[in-house]
């Protein structure tokens, strides 16, 4: 998902061109690239989907099959029912919607029913149907059921589910559901929860906030629609048949943890080949020049992003743009399907569908292949993936990313650490989606807290340094589901040990700080040799501790640049020139962008301002702009 400040960022987009020329990246860092090439298949599923659009149905079934990778006996199954976040306004998911933005509820309710489910063995088949736990005691929702199992699974022995099931997909809400003769039809089939390697299930509710988490396998999926309707689909077409007034299309695809198709008779199509990925843009009628726009950023960012991340090792890539009236459907990602979003008119110079084009498709990294736990720390996809976003944007449009109206220059990151900042007091960024106290605060942290910590770690240690911790991480963990802890040993492996603490505060912590100029003297002179001589006092608040730059500054004009490594709450640094010190600047390239207060950065002897406004500043302040013209 796009966070709510894309729309900020994009409505901050004034007078870039319109068509900048792709920015080949620079030279990637040296990784060793025997990557492995397929990921540990645990759930496999094997299904048929048929489309009624007259009653905007779904009738699913056919077979999940199940290994035991975990190294404990299985004697319970947990199912996730997720359409059953659309049933009544008593799910977890809609409960905790109601007062968020967007909060009204579909106009149509859409609900999955479980219609067979049942143990295959060399016997026949055992129903388990009826020991189906849908609910918890005093729950009422109905998107994470137990299945208790008749006999023990043992490790390694794999199993044959026998499902059926009915969608009645809800209109439009939320990435899921209908408009008109439009289908987005993500969560729809009933999807083994996570087993973890300890043998217990990582299962949960649909939650607002929350996002997805499970096994890799194969899907193997037909989708039958009716004559005249286009198919977007995870994964390759591997056969096509029309009959009957009815197309029946088979999608395969392994190393994915989940499946998402869409159908509408008005799918307009764009193909083109990127970096050897058959990549197709299905978009509505008169969005010719977005789909264009659309197309430009996949052929900026795939290579871009594989370079970093390692190589998309998918043969296709579909991205879902939905006309106007299914925006809800936009800015979403599944295994080798993204969906965008934007309006028809949207000016070349506002950046909205390239930029949750590029946040999008970085998912299919930081969710995709990197397989994290979605629920309980959201911040490893959403927030790194918002930092790839970031990165990305910048490489391709510059430091202007954002905005180059007016004579400024502001970046995507820049306004990523203002929005951060205004949550950092209030809870941690690790920690589980459903922890958070609201939607702003998720959006704050999760996503522009996480991008500008890892953009201050490249600002301070070098982008070369964070693209290779990031780029190891992604490369040792791609097709696994790391923790935290390896995202911060990755850290701690490029740029040691103070660098990952750092990390580990801010994240867990509510790390923050203030680099401020304190006190600056300049004593009476010149000496008799001619020389002056003074002190400046930079104090550092705050729990976070990063190395700095200081500059000194002399009445010439001349300045002296000196390095704290931030250790410690104070330093003062002696001055001896042939000029008086007239002032004193503090991170004076700005690379600390998780600075909590910049006006104190710099400070002059006779106690006068500086001048020029500084780009951090400027940035709260058309934020605030974007706020006002975005609302709540
Ligand atoms: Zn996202």
């Amino acid at each position: 998902m796009p966070s709510r400040f894309v729309v900020i960022t994009a409505l901050l987009t004034l007078g870039v061109e319109a068509d900048p020329p792709p920015v080949a990246p620079g030279p990637p860092p040296a990784f060793d690239e025997r990557l492995a090439d397929h990921a540990d298949d645990v759930a496999d599923y094997s299904l048929r989907a048929t489309l009624d659009p007259a009653t905007h149905s779904i009738h699913g079934e056919g077979t999940i099959h199940l290994r035991n990778a975990s190294a404990a006996p299985l004697r319970e199954l947990w199912l996730h029912l997720y359409l059953n976040a659309f049933k009544d306004a008593s799910s977890t998911f809609m409960r905790e919607r109601v007062g968020g933005r967007g909060s009204e509820a579909p106009r149509e309710w859409g609900r999955i029913d479980l219609r067979r489910l049942a143990l295959r063995s060399a016997t026949g088949a055992r129903d388990l149907l009826p020991s189906v736990e849908l609910h918890r005691p005093d729950e009422t929702d109905e998107t994470d059921a137990r299945v208790p199992l008749p006999s023990e699974i043992a490790p390694g022995e794999s199993v044959d589910l026998e499902v059926a099931f009915d969608d009645a997909m809800p209109s439009i809400v939320e990435r899921t559901g209908y408009a008109g003769t439009f289908y987005m039809v993500g969560q729809w089939f009933p999807k083994l929860a996570r087993l973890e390697p300890d043998g217990t299930w990582a299962h949960f509710p649909f939650h607002h906030l929350s996002e997805f988490y499970a096994d890799f396998g194969t899907y193997d999926v037909t989708i039958d629609v009716p004559a005249g309707y286009v198919v977007g689909a995870t994964g390759p077409v591997v056969e096509r048949r029309e009959e009957g007034g009815r197309v029946r299309e088979r999608h395969v695809q392994a190393d994915v943890h989940d499946f998402a198709w869409t159908a509408w008779d008005r799918w307009q199509t764009l193909e083109a080949n990127v970096d050897e990925v058959d990549v197709k843009i299905l978009y509505p009628r008169g969005f010719d020049a977005i789909a264009r726009r659309d197309l430009a950023a996949v052929r900026f960012a795939l290579p871009y992003d594989s370079l970093r991340y390692g190589r998309y090792p998918y043969r296709v890539l579909t991205v879902v743009h939905p006309e106007d009236a299914a925006r809800e459907a936009g800015g979403m990602e599944y295994p080798t399907l993204i969906t965008t979003t934007s309006p028809w008119w949207t000016p070349p110079s506002v950046r909205l569908p390239e930029i949750v084009t590029v946040h999008e498709l970085g998912h299919q990294w930081f969710y995709g292949l990197v397989a994290t736990n979605e629920a309980a720390w959201p911040f490893l996809d959403e927030g790194i993936n918002q930092y790839a976003e970031t990165d990305a944007m910048g490489a391709w449009l510059g430091s202007g990313s954002a905005s180059s109206a007016l004579g400024l220059s502001l970046s995507d990151a820049a306004i990523q650490a203002v929005a951060g900042d205004r949550g950092v007091h209030d809870e941690a960024v690790a920690q589980a989606a459903s922890s958070f106290s609201s939607g702003a605060d998720y959006a704050r942290l999760v996503y522009s807290r996480t991008a500008a910590l890892i953009a201050t770690f490249a600002g301070v240690y070098g982008e070369d340094a964070v693209a290779r911790a990031l780029g190891d991480y992604t490369r040792r963990f791609r097709f696994r589901h790391p923790g935290p802890q390896e995202l911060v040993d990755s850290f701690e492996s490029v740029l040691g040990r103070e660098a990952s603490a750092t990390l580990r505060g801010a994240l867990f912590d509510k790390g923050w700080v203030d680099y401020a100029v304190d006190e600056l003297r300049s004593d009476a002179g010149p000496a008799p040799d001619g020389s002056w001589s003074g002190s400046a006092l930079v104090r550092r608040r705050g729990t976070l501790s990063f190395p700095v730059e200081v500059d000194l500054v002399a009445a010439d004009g001349s300045t002296r640049r000196e390095r704290w490594d931030g250790h410690g709450d104070w330093k003062r640094f002696a001055w001896h020139g042939r000029a008086a010190l007239r002032g004193a600047v503090v991170d004076p390239e700005e690379q600390i962008l998780v600075d909590q207060i910049r006006e104190n950065n710099q400070g002059t002897v006779d106690g006068a301002g500086s001048g020029a406004p500084r780009v951090l500043e400027r940035a709260a302040y058309y934020m605030e702009l974007a706020l006002q013209a975005v609302g709540p």
